[in-house]
């Protein structure tokens, strides 16, 4: 059983693969890539010190997460 596959592997292997027929033009391609665009982060304002941070993200300058304290901001010496 393990043979007739790894023999049908073989045979495979020496025809040629499927691929595409012909190259893509470069009009083609940009035009699929006109879709690809950067969005902008959401920013909302920290509801403990008041400072924009990003969506999701614990806060920079306070260290404050959905009301708590996650991480403690090092003091400068
Ligand atoms: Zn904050």
């Amino acid at each position: 059983m393990l043979g007739r596959i790894k023999k049908n592997y073989e045979q495979l292997k020496l025809e040629e693969m499927p691929n595409p027929k012909r190259k893509h033009s470069k009009t083609r391609r940009d035009k699929r890539r006109t879709h690809y665009k950067a969005t902008a982060p959401t920013v909302v304002t920290c509801s403990n010190c008041g400072s924009s941070v990003q969506y999701h993200r614990v806060c920079p300058e306070c260290g404050f997460y959905r009301g708590k304290l996650v991480i403690e901001k090092k003091t400068a010496e």
